[in-house]
């Protein structure tokens, strides 16, 4: 099985897997987690564990994760 790391959408460099964190979703009030992703420039994307087909949203939270 092979697995391509997503670029990212403001550099360009592929990234790397940053773990996972639980937040609570505002829509329905439920812990759920998202993974992460870093690109080397410092860039923090994330999107929903249980979404995986929605695009990775950049991750507000980025200086917390450094
Ligand atoms: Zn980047």
């Amino acid at each position: 099985m092979t697995y391509e790391a997503p670029a990212c959408s403001e550099c360009g460099h592929p990234m790397n897997s940053g773990g996972l964190v639980s937040v609570t979703r505002e829509d329905n009030g439920q812990r759920i987690c998202r993974t992460l992703w870093r690109c080397p420039q410092g860039h923090v994307w994330w999107r929903w564990m249980d979404r995986p087909t929605e695009p990775l949203q950049m991750c507000p939270f980025s200086n917390l994760f450094r």
